[in-house]
């Protein structure tokens, strides 16, 4: 069951196209798995054309969504398919929704390992002011406590993964903002990844201090 939801100002932001490209993938990621937030787009988009001063006109319900979907297909230079097409050949790929699957890059995923428990690999999708990632922790494994030097949204794919503040299933939606500290812990019984968007670098504030050269901020 989904807990964490973008807030309204996120989404009104989200229909009117104000997001940069990896918020925007992350309020698409999580829509995949919430209808309470598809429901709340549509009606924003219906509701558009009134909130909006721009000229151009506003596209409701599903065209608004095949149009954002399209849009990033184009960053990605993926030939248009009725058939789901999953080129990523990493293990993980095939667990992630289809929508997630798209982003990914050919092949293998270049995962770097953040400690012992925890794995990161980067996306690209031509943004400039923020990282996208998928972060990988083990069953049972934590996360290096760490504070946020700016905004981080998270949405969890697969697994699910705790912290001081409490268990967030797939499609929860989570926002730790500039100043934030936790420290993220997976589910024992399964791995957990998730969807990142970074604004910033986070920076860690437990013992494992010595690996932030690991976590340099490279936006792409
Ligand atoms: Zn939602």
């Amino acid at each position: 069951m989904i807990n964490r939801h973008p807030e309204s100002d996120l989404l009104v932001e989200y229909v009117s196209g104000s997001l940069s490209v990896a918020p925007c993938i992350s309020v698409t990621t999580h829509l995949q798995y919430c209808k309470q937030c598809s429901d709340s787009v549509e009606s924003l988009g219906e509701i558009g054309g009134e909130l909006l001063t721009t000229a151009e006109a506003v596209p409701v319900s599903d065209e608004l969504f095949d149009r954002v979907i399209a849009s990033l297909d184009s960053l990605v230079k993926e030939e248009p398919s009725d058939e789901p097409q999953r080129q990523c050949s990493d293990t993980i790929s095939a667990e992630l929704p289809e929508f997630v699957q798209r982003l990914l890059p050919d092949g293998e995923l270049d995962w770097r390992r953040l400690s012992p428990s925890l794995k990161v690999a980067r996306i690209s999708v031509g943004e400039e002011k923020y990282e996208l990632a998928l972060h990988r922790i083990d069953a049972g494994g934590k996360a290096p406590e760490h504070d946020h030097l700016g905004k981080e949204i998270t949405v969890v794919l697969t697994g699910s993964f705790s912290d001081e503040d409490g268990v967030y299933q797939p499609g929860d939606f989570l926002v730790r903002e500039a100043g934030d500290t936790h420290r993220p812990f997976a589910a024992r019984n399964q791995e957990c990844i998730c969807l990142s968007v970074l604004e910033a670098p986070i920076r860690l504030t437990g013992i494992k201090r010595v690996l932030n050269p690991f976590l340099s901020f490279t936006p792409s």
